[in-house]
């Protein structure tokens, strides 16, 4: 694993101008294992520099070049599954089985999507019936006859230009992948700030980059802080369009700096998802609950689309909260790298330190800690200054609390029980967020029908985290703005002309 992270500029593997580093910490161990640049605005202006002198000869290859490349970055990505993964998971605290099934292969299938979707664009065309000026008519105004004709519309697309790509640190080489796939296929060049806390694996796709054959300039990555790197790089007159994914707080920022320079803007922030229990469900067969489970916890609860609030038909509710509590507390916390680990390590001592005070907020709130709520016991030694905490489930809270109300991002868990499927559905759009959300029944139908109520960007019926990657993802609400995916991306890295070609 590299130790000491460089930006990649113009072709070239560069430490920031300033030779300043940041420490890259190891969640698990608390250790420091390596430093990134600590970069500011000279290294973003010579990174925008660098995409703009690419884009006029990358803009204008040939969708099969630009196809072929980004298939070989997913060989490369494919071809180092191993490492990429071992260091997702000592970035990131993440178990390594985690990364190794779904982060690390979802970002070389993000790169084939985006391959094949460029060379098989979609192309509007609309015909038109309408009076059109008659062939030699004078063309003075209110002279000539018009005839009854036909204009056929084609709405051409043509890349934006030099964009700027910001990514979190939870998923940290799968959304990176997600926003320079589709920006590169569609023409664009780019320039990335990955996430300060977890740098590696955009370093290493940096060299897999070079070594797939793109053209210097066209991908620039730049490390650093969101205040000292992200920033300018949202401010550069010569970028395009911002996408972001990140904190809400962070995606308002990133919307008054660049709103203002009329950039577009994609906004794809925090979550507060719900997950709703039918009482029709089964509850002797533990499928909803692991279900639940899965989705409440997987990441350590740290995936933006986790279902952090779950709400259970009172009928089944204490059946239900039963088995759940039962499988939140058997998931194996342990050392990331350990195969067995279900649960690894929170980010940061700083996540870990906001996560446990949103426990302790629960407390104060009158909740009740069903299990969790501190660190496992029987951590093996090196992880002995880890940011652990285990599967946290709270009950007794009203959905007006902070704790039911804000974004925690953790493994924390509240469970609260609700009547009928309007009461359903008024708790689950009871909230500032509108990302995501679940619903769990034995009756298709009847959880279609509350599923469609609910105000969100992707509404899970009978499943969770299912991703077709041509339907549009995004969130409404304080969840974002805009959507990625299939198309969606099409539209957004792309700037669009409408050909009218009149006829008579
Ligand atoms: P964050 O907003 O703190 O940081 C995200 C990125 O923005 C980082 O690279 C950071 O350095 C950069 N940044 C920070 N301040 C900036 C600024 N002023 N200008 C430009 N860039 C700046 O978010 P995080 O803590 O890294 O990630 C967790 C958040 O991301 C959660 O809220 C989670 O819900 C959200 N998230 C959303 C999605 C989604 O698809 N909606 C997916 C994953 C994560």
């Amino acid at each position: 694993m590299p130790s000491h992270v460089l930006n990649l500029i113009e072709g070239r593997l560069v430490p920031g101008s300033s030779g300043h580093t940041l420490d890259n910490t190891d969640p698990a161990t608390g250790h420091v294992i390596g430093t990134l640049p600590a970069s500011g605005g000279a290294d973003v202006d010579a990174a925008v520099a660098a995409a703009s002198r690419a884009f006029p000869a990358w803009s204008t290859t040939s969708a099969g070049e630009r196809a072929s490349i980004l298939r070989r970055i997913a060989d490369l990505i494919e071809r180092d599954l191993e490492p990429l993964a071992r260091a997702e998971s000592i970035d990131t605290g993440k178990p390594i089985t985690l990364a190794r099934t779904m982060d690390i292969p979802r970002a070389a299938a993000n790169f084939r999507f985006f391959a094949d979707a460029c060379e098989n664009p979609r192309v509007e065309t609309y015909r038109t019936d309408a009076p059109m000026p008659a062939p030699g008519g004078s063309g003075a105004p209110g002279g000539g006859s018009m005839v009854p004709g036909t204009a056929l519309n084609t709405v051409l697309r043509r890349p934006l230009g030099v964009v700027a790509l910001i990514s979190p640190w939870n998923l940290p080489l799968y959304l990176l992948s997600w926003k320079i796939a589709p920006a590169l296929a569609w023409g664009n060049t780019c320039v990335c700030k990955p996430s300060e806390l977890t740098p590696t694996t955009a370093f290493m796709l940096s060299k897999l980059s070079v070594e797939a054959g793109l053209p210097p300039g066209v991908l620039n990555i730049v490390h650093g802080l969101g205040a000292e790197a992200g920033a300018p790089l949202v401010a550069h007159p010569g970028v395009k369009a911002v996408s972001f994914t990140g904190g809400t707080a962070t995606g308002a920022a990133i919307a008054a700096s660049a709103a203002p320079m009329f950039k577009k803007l994609s906004l794809e922030l925090g979550g507060k998802n719900a997950t709703i229990v039918l009482d029709d469900v089964d509850v002797d067969v533990p499928w909803a609950a692991a279900q639940a489970v899965r989705a409440g916890f997987s990441n350590q609860g740290q995936i933006c689309l986790c279902g952090s609030r779950v709400f259970v038909q009172r009928r089944v509710y204490d059946a239900f909260v039963q088995k759940f509590v039962n499988k939140a507390e058997a998931l194996r916390c342990g050392d990331p790298l350990d195969e067995s680990t279900q649960q690894g390590a929170l980010v940061s001592a700083a996540h870990h330190a906001k996560v446990l005070s949103y426990v302790d907020l629960a407390r104060a709130e009158g909740g009740r800690i069903l299990c969790g709520g501190e660190r496992p016991k029987n951590l093996p030694g090196r992880c002995s200054g880890g940011f652990f905490l285990r599967p946290t489930v709270i009950e007794g809270l009203a959905a007006t609390c902070r704790t039911q109300r804000e974004e925690i991002f953790g493994p924390v868990v509240t469970v609260t029980p609700f009547d009928d499927d309007d009461d359903a559905v008024r708790l689950a759009n009871d909230s500032p967020y509108g990302l995501s959300a679940s619903v769990w029944s034995a009756d298709t139908r009847r959880a279609q029908r509350v599923a469609e109520r609910l105000e969100v960007g992707t509404a899970w019926v009978n499943c969770w985290l299912l991703r077709d990657l041509r339907v549009p993802f995004g969130g409404m609400k304080n969840s974002g703005v805009g959507r990625e995916g299939g198309d969606e991306a099409m539209r957004f890295f792309t700037e669009a002309t409408t050909l009218c070609v009149g006829g008579a």
